[in-house]
Parts: C-alpha cells; sequence; structure tokens
C-alpha cells in the first residue's frame, strides 16, 4: 500500500470534511457506502507478504483479527501493539470516534474482518479512504488501549524486545525507548520515541515508522508505563559531556 497516497487521500477528504457537516458519523447519512473495500487487505497482504518475512500468519489462530494481524506486520507499523478484539467491539471504549474518524462504520467494519453489508462497487480513491480511516481508527482505538491493563503488558513485551528502538545519546548506553505522540489529536505531530532514562524526546530512526501520527500513541503512554512498571525506570545517567579543546574544558561565555 502506498501510505503516503491514502494519507494524502485522508488529508483532502478531512479538509473538505470540515467545510461542510460531517457524512460519516451514521451509516444513513453517508452518499456513497463504500463497503466493497473490506476485502482489500486481504489481497494485499498476499501481495506484501513477501517482504514482510512471512511473519504476518493471521490463518493460524482463529480468534485473531486478520486485519490487526496484518496492520501490525506492516513495515512501518512495528511500534503498535495488536488490540483485542473483545476491547474493540465495546462501544464504550470507542466514545467519540466516531466524530472523528470519516467512513467510520465501514472502518471498524474492516479492522474486525465484517463482510460489507452490501456488495457494491465503488471507486478507488473512497476504497482508499476506508483503508485509511481504518488505520487512523485503529491508531486512535491503539492510544487508548494501550493504556489499559492488557495494553500496558503487551506493550512491556515489545519494550523487552526492543522494539521501539534505543536512545541515541551516548550516556544512555542503548536504553530501549517507548513511543509517545505530542499530541493526542490525529494529525498534529509525528510520533516520537522517548527515552526514560535522560527523559528526551528523540525522532524514530526508521523514516517509515517515523511516519507514523503521535496521537496513535498519546501523550500520556511512556510516562503511565513508567508508573506501572517502576521497576523498569532507569537511574538517570551518571556523567554528563564535557566540551574540550586540546584537553581544556571550554570557557563558558559570561
Ligand atoms: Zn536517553
Amino acid at each position: 500500500m502506498d501510505r503516503k497516497r491514502i494519507n494524502d487521500a485522508l488529508d483532502r477528504h478531512l479538509r473538505t470534511a470540515a467545510e461542510r457537516p460531517s457524512p460519516s458519523t451514521s451509516r444513513g447519512a453517508k452518499p456513497k457506502p463504500p463497503s466493497a473495500a473490506a476485502p482489500k487487505p486481504k489481497e494485499q497482504l498476499d501481495s506484501d507478504s513477501s517482504d514482510e518475512g512471512g511473519s504476518a500468519g493471521g490463518s493460524s489462530e482463529a480468534d485473531d483479527t486478520f486485519w490487526i494481524n496484518w496492520f501490525c506486520a506492516m513495515r512501518g507499523n512495528e511500534f503498535f501493539a495488536e488490540v483485542d478484539d473483545d476491547y474493540i467491539q465495546d462501544d464504550f471504549n470507542l466514545c467519540g470516534l466516531s466524530a472523528q474518524v470519516p467512513y467510520y462504520d465501514h472502518a471498524l467494519d474492516l479492522i474486525l474482518d465484517l463482510e460489507p453489508v452490501q456488495e457494491d462497487v465503488f471507486a478507488d480513491d473512497q476504497n482508499e479512504l476506508v483503508v485509511a480511516s481504518a488505520e487512523m481508527l485503529y491508531g486512535l482505538i491503539h492510544a487508548r488501549y494501550i493504556l489499559t491493563t492488557k495494553g500496558l503488558a503487551a506493550m512491556l513485551e515489545k519494550f523487552k524486545n526492543c522494539d521501539f528502538g534505543r536512545c541515541p545519546r551516548v550516556s544512555c548506553s542503548g536504553q530501549p525507548c517507548l513511543p509517545m505522540g505530542q499530541s493526542d489529536i490525529a494529525r498534529t505531530s509525528t510520533v516520537k520515541i522517548y527515552c526514560p532514562k535522560c527523559e528526551d524526546l528523540y525522532y524514530p530512526r526508521s523514516k517509515h515508522q517515523a511516519n507514523t501520527d503521535g496521537a496513535y500513541f498519546g501523550t500520556t503512554f511512556p510516562h503511565m508505563f513508567m508508573m506501572t512498571h517502576s521497576q523498569l525506570k532507569p537511574q538517570k545517567p551518571a556523567q554528563q559531556y564535557v566540551p574540550r579543546i586540546f584537553g581544556f574544558k571550554v570557557q563558558k561565555k559570561t
């Protein structure tokens, strides 16, 4: 999938949607429901699986949602944990999201692998919008999920695997980092990694990861994580780097 292209499509849609009443808050209000988009990720998985190392799976465990497996296995999505189906199926957990995500109902059906209600034929750009909306919806659900007990546990496994990368600062000695957003509002800024040792933010090393929306992780997550797993909180680095010229400390101008 061309991530940039569909994100641009979503941007365009959100811009025009802001100028008129939302078309996507209820199923009945949609002008052309693009329900035929639902099977699309399965086709994409077939074509993408060769460069994903075949780890996407999806067929081994019947309980798992195919789309979620596919999405989390996509290159650049390594920071995402797999959200439980049960969590997504509980309407309470999705409160307020229908107003933020275009084609909300279709995006939700896509995430949960539900068959579309009607088998209409839709334009490619609408399919792309539903795919982009599904990504946005999953991201916003994800930001909430990783603050729950189950979500924190899933992220703990990923932290232990160093899935979020390490702090680039020399004095942090390769401290594993945590993903976070600088805003909880979607499409504000991209994801950053937070080092619990020097307590600073960095850009992710992979450009694929760096394009991910920071709101899909949120501003609270790393701090909630460190509070929950306080035994993992590292000591602050002892030594501070001192600039020297020919061995002498550089005099600070006063
Ligand atoms: Zn650090």
